[in-house]
């Protein structure tokens, strides 16, 4: 059978194209390497899956910002919610724009966009990994290692990237679409936790703290972000720590020196603070003083920084001794030296570059009939709703201009 299109990747833009095609009365074809589709999505937003964000702009993109902000035109949060709307998946904000289905659950996400699929007689073919696909007469055929072949007038690339290989992220869409004369941006991890020296952070693992962070590349600030920060073993995580990690990669690609600056008394003047806890608390120890600001292991790890001996009284502090004790809690820097890989990175930075193809439509400049869309694509965003906001609407630009060619 020739279908109109065939998509290879059933994860989040796959499966958003495949709905919106057949919903237009399309013959599609969804070929998924491993079992199930859209295993990646059911971990998104720690289960409950931030989908958008409605302050969604091309800022909050890198790579190719063009093309976020193309497909965020096209497809703007709102736009997008009123899609889940109609596949059964009313949507509600919180107070920072995070868009999350109104059942809090990823699950209930997958499974509207499977039931469409399933309802709209898309033809779904799981443990199907496309090992080459190439163009036949005016189409393309997928091939699996295994000798299984399908043809379509149109071919879709929306295998992902490379962060959580656990969930099936691999490189073969790169492959693909090398194969098919696309250059490829070099990848590395985006959205992961900063390594730092172990010794720094030793004996913190699991401490959590709330505060500011700021990434410094030759001692000069790239980038700042506020929120819960939590130490391991080999460094900070944590939502604003691992929003820094594509700017400390690109710092540390280009041979620049990395590091943070974690701020854990913002707004306040740490100084000040530490000189009337120390009149009100002569008798307290250095190992018990910073408790109650900071988690009692951070508090102690600060004081050591400090140069100070545990079981000093605060009664006894010098000034300088407070302050730098008040400069450790207002400005610690730790040197970064890496992030984590992508077996724990959320996201792909990289991937194939946008200049070879046509971003109004998502179609290949090189092969025409050919389209790509979501992670695979050299574009991705900030933690927050903002990646998958640029799969749905990436994926739903290309099935608009599929739908437009066929
Ligand atoms: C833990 C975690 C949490 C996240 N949470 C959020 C969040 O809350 N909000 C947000 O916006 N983003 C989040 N993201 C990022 C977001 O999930 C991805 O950016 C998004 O899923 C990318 O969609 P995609 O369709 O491009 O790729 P994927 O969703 O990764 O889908 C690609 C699919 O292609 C398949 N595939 C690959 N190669 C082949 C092949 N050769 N043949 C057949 N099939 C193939 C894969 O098995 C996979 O199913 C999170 C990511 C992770 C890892």
């Amino acid at each position: 059978m020739l279908y109109d299109v065939l998509i290879v990747g059933g994860g989040a833009s796959g499966l958003m194209a495949a709905c919106a095609l057949a919903r237009k009365g399309r013959r599609v074809v969804l070929l998924e390497k491993q079992n199930r589709v859209g295993r990646k999505l059911l971990s998104t937003g720690n289960g409950r899956c931030n989908l958008t964000n409605l302050n969604a702009s091309a800022g909050d993109y890198h790579g190719s910002r063009q093309a976020a902000r193309a497909a965020l035109k096209a497809w703007p949060p709102k736009r997008v919610m009123d899609f889940f709307g109609e596949l059964g998946i009313p949507c509600r904000a919180d107070e920072a724009g995070r868009v999350y289905p109104m059942s809090n659950q990823a699950a209930s996400v997958l499974d509207a966009l499977r039931l469409c699929c399933d309802e709209r007689g898309v033809d779904t073919r799981t443990d199907f990994a496309v090992a080459a696909l190439k163009r036949v007469g005016g189409g393309f055929e997928a091939a699996s290692a295994e000798g299984q072949s399908v043809r379509a007038r149109l071919s879709l690339v929306c295998t992902g990237g490379l962060a959580a290989p656990k969930l099936g992220a691999c490189g073969d869409g790169y492959r693909l679409l090398e194969g098919l004369g696309h250059a490829i941006a070099p990848r590395f991890p985006a959205i992961a936790a900063l390594k730092t020296p172990p010794e720094a952070v030793r004996g913190l693992k699991g401490i959590r703290a709330e505060g500011g962070i700021a990434l410094l590349a030759d001692g000069g600030i790239v980038r700042e972000e506020a929120g819960e920060l939590l130490f391991s073993e080999t460094g900070v995580s944590g939502i604003a720590a691992m929003q820094l990690a594509r700017q400390a990669n690109e710092a540390l690609r280009s041979g620049r020196r990395c590091a943070v600056r974690l701020d854990f008394m913002p707004g306040i003047d740490a100084r000040r603070e530490l000189m009337e806890r120390s009149k009100a608390l002569p008798l307290r120890r250095m190992e018990d003083f910073l408790s109650g600001i900071v988690p009692k292991r951070l508090g102690q790890t600060l004081a050591k920084a400090a140069g100070l001996d545990m079981a000093l009284p605060a009664g006894e502090l010098k000034p300088a001794q407070i302050d730098a004790l008040a400069a450790l809690l207002s400005g610690w820097t730790l040197p970064v030296t890496a992030t984590l890989g992508f077996e724990t990175a959320q996201v792909t930075a990289g991937g194939a570059v946008l200049k070879d193809f046509d971003i109004r439509t998502m179609q290949s400049l090189r092969c025409p009939g050919l389209f790509a869309a979501g992670e695979v694509l050299d574009v991705d965003g900030d933690c927050g709703g903002f990646n998958l906001q640029w799969a749905w609407s990436s994926a739903l630009v290309a099935a608009e201009a599929m739908d437009a060619l066929l």
